[in-house]
This record gives C-alpha cells, sequence and structure tokens, in this order.
C-alpha cells in the first residue's frame, strides 16, 4: 500500500492507473477510522480495480466555534486499518498542501447546503464540495464512496457532480451502527460514558417514525414528532433540527436510490454534535 502525502504525487500515480485502463474506487474521510469508513473501502474493493483512501481533516469545512482543534487524529491505526482493508493508497495531505497560499477557489451547492445541517454550519458544505472537488481531480475515481449517515453531505456531492459533469459516480453506502443503534461516528468518542448511554435515543426515534410509515402514518408533522420525543425527553441532549425533506426536492435529482423522503436530525449532546437520519 502506497502512502502519498504529496498533492502532485498521488495524482500521478491515480493518473497511472487510469492510463492503464484499472477502474479506481475513491474514499474520502476525516481518519480516525471506525468500521463505517472501513465499509466504504469495502465496497470500492469489491466494485474497483485500485482503491485510494485519503485522510485529510479540511480545515474549510470546520466553522470558527467548531472542533477543528479536537478532531480526533490516528494516523498509524487508520494506516493498519486500510493495509488490512485491502486498500492500495492513502492520501494523507497537509492542509498547507491542500489550500497552499494563495489558494481563493471555492465551490458553492445552494441552496441545498444551507438547510438541514446548513443552518447551524453555513460554511460547512461549501467546504466540503471544495475539497471534494479537488480530491476527486487528484484521485481520478471511477466511482468515489460516501456514507448515507451524511445523507446531506452525499446529495450534496451528486447535485456537485451533475452540475459541472464530474465524470465519476458517488456511490452511497448505508449506515453503519453500533448494536445499540447509534450510528458509527468519529465523533463518538468526544461522549462521555454517560453520555454515550443516551446518545442512540437519536436513532430510537428515527427508527419510530420509520416505523409509523411503515404503519400507514403520512404526515410529516406527526412522523417528525414522533422522531424528537426520545431527544427532547433526555436532559442531556439539545436538539439542532429534526426535519422530513424529499430528496428529490432537495437535490433535485432523480435517484435511483429506495426511499425518497429523509427524516434527518442533529442533537447536541456534551461536547459532540451528532447528527442521523432514516430514509423511506
Ligand atoms: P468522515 O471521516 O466523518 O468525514 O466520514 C468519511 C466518510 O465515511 C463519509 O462518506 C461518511 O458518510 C462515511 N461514514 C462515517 N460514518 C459512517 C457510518 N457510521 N456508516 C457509514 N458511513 C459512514
Amino acid at each position: 500500500m502506497d502512502i502519498f502525502h504529496d498533492p502532485h504525487d498521488f495524482q500521478v500515480s491515480s493518473n497511472q492507473w487510469r492510463e492503464a485502463g484499472e477502474t479506481v474506487g475513491f474514499v474520502p474521510t476525516m481518519g480516525a477510522l471506525h468500521e463505517g469508513h472501513l465499509r466504504l473501502i469495502d465496497a470500492a474493493r469489491r466494485q474497483c480495480d485500485r482503491v485510494s483512501v485519503s485522510i485529510f481533516v479540511n480545515p474549510a469545512q470546520f466553522g470558527p466555534n467548531e472542533d477543528l482543534a479536537a478532531y480526533p487524529r490516528t494516523f498509524e491505526a487508520d494506516r493498519a486499518a486500510c493495509a488490512r482493508r485491502g486498500a492500495d493508497a492513502i492520501f494523507a495531505p497537509a492542509p498547507e498542501a491542500m489550500y497552499p497560499p494563495g489558494f481563493q477557489t471555492a465551490i458553492r451547492v445552494e441552496p441545498m447546503s444551507l438547510s438541514l445541517c446548513g443552518h447551524s454550519r453555513p460554511v460547512h458544505f461549501g467546504g466540503v464540495a471544495t475539497v471534494c472537488l479537488k480530491l476527486f481531480m487528484l484521485a481520478r475515481p471511477t466511482r468515489a464512496y460516501f456514507g448515507w449517515k451524511d445523507a446531506q453531505q452525499l446529495l450534496v456531492l451528486r447535485r456537485m457532480v451533475a452540475d459541472l459533469c464530474v465524470p465519476l459516480e458517488i456511490v452511497g453506502v448505508e449506515t453503519v451502527r453500533e448494536p445499540d443503534g447509534l450510528a458509527m461516528s468519529s465523533r463518538n468518542a468526544y461522549l462521555t460514558p454517560g453520555e454515550r448511554a443516551e446518545a442512540p435515543r437519536i436513532h430510537a426515534g428515527l427508527r419510530a417514525a420509520a416505523e409509523a410509515f411503515g404503519a400507514g402514518e403520512r404526515d410529516t408533522t406527526k412522523l417528525e414528532a414522533i422522531a424528537r420525543e426520545p431527544i427532547e425527553q433526555c436532559p442531556l441532549m439539545r436538539l439542532d433540527y429534526l426535519e422530513a425533506r424529499s430528496m428529490d426536492a432537495l437535490e433535485r435529482l432523480q435517484t435511483a436510490e429506495p426511499g425518497n423522503t429523509l427524516l434527518a436530525a442533529a442533537a447536541f449532546i456534551g461536547k459532540a454534535r451528532l447528527i442521523d437520519n432514516v430514509r423511506f
């Protein structure tokens, strides 16, 4: 497995694969890898000749009072996990390599970046879109793999790829959960044992709403209320948002994925802001 820190070196290697006619699967991450990330690598491994993984805590997607400095960085463990899951290359650039002096380009995918998580994180998806387009230029992927855990991110990137005719497919991979339902996240490491015990309430509410939908409930206000209840009953948690959205309306793309309604939530608990969603 090759490890690249320099963007140019990584791009040369990616180009060589493509010029040899190989398909490339690319998994962009911020590191602190857990089983959720590794399932993206597995999916890429199954579907592509070559697999590259980027590990980059992207400053441009963090707001001024967010957790950029505190974000966990575990490169050695990440490297070993990527090797075990059969990745061919890791790209782990320094921030200055991705944003050298004079850098001034930004991608905006609006208005869909301003709803849901965009309310409390107005710069977030612009930063994600900009870094992902740059990473795509370096990784030259045939397919790029993203988790449905970050559903809005996946939809924003699909929109960007369609709008700018970026020649790759964005593949969505289902959310990987802890046995009690909590969506795996690098940010779960911020939770105290007491907070960790309450955190599955987010998924419990979303699941209860999905079950109500399955039983015939179609009133989105009622579905949102069902999902909100377990979060609002917990004194350790503060709801950021919980909203049902039509995915077609959000990204204005036809999607082949099952389920068209996205019920998405974000909640603060201790030092963490956790997100989760269900589709139905
Ligand atoms: P991050 O390192 O948090 O930026 O995540 C990198 C990629 O892993 C994104 O596409 C995420 O959606 C995906 N991911 C993170 N957590 C999970 C999870 N629990 N299940 C599936 N994918 C995930």
